[in-house]
């Protein structure tokens, strides 16, 4: 099996619009990380990781995936505040039973150095921990609800990856 990282935000949950236009409603700056960071810190993700937030279907997609038996799944997820982290704990142990492991990275840690990321993939939005994921000797698989790729691997639901992998968890050329 090959070990599979799940990103939150953005991949799991469709909270990034929910979350940017708090940003623009609170007048943060959206250049300034610091400010972003403490706007997202203070921020209730109660009120977005919900189940109508669910994106492209991801939960049902994840089931299929592990009855595949191709990958060892975890989710890996940035959180800005602890607070954050055990909502988003919470809401995917409601969906998921003791067979996914949840791994939580502070926002200003890289993701590969949380976990050993070689030889392993990474599905993420965002373009930065994809691009450290390749450098650092990752499988980097954007997931992009326009397919947009930005030169890598692409996909808009999470069972596409039954397409990119086989039942050994190799890649299908
Ligand atoms: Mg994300």
């Amino acid at each position: 099996m090959r070990r599979l990282y799940i990103d939150f935000d953005g991949v799991v949950m469709d909270t990034i619009p929910a979350l940017y236009s708090m940003l623009e409603k609170e007048g943060v700056d959206l250049n300034d990380e610091d400010q972003k960071r403490k706007a997202f810190a203070s921020y209730d993700f109660g009120l977005i990781i919900k189940d109508k937030n669910i994106l492209n279907d991801s939960v049902n997609c994840i089931n299929k995936l592990l009855e595949s038996k191709r990958f060892e799944i975890s989710f890996l997820s940035h959180v800005n505040s602890l607070e954050e982290a055990v909502v988003k704990i919470r809401y995917l142990r409601r969906h998921f039973k003791d067979d996914i492991t949840i791994i939580i990275v502070p926002k200003w840690v890289s993701k590969t150095k949380m976990v050993h990321s070689e030889g392993a993939i990474l599905v993420d939005d965002f373009s930065g921990n994809l691009r450290e994921w390749k450098e650092a000797g990752g499988i980097a698989v954007r997931f992009s609800k326009d397919l947009e790729a930005k030169g890598y691997k692409v996909l808009n639901r999470l069972d596409a990856l039954l397409d990119m992998f086989d039942e050994n968890g190799d890649e299908i050329c």
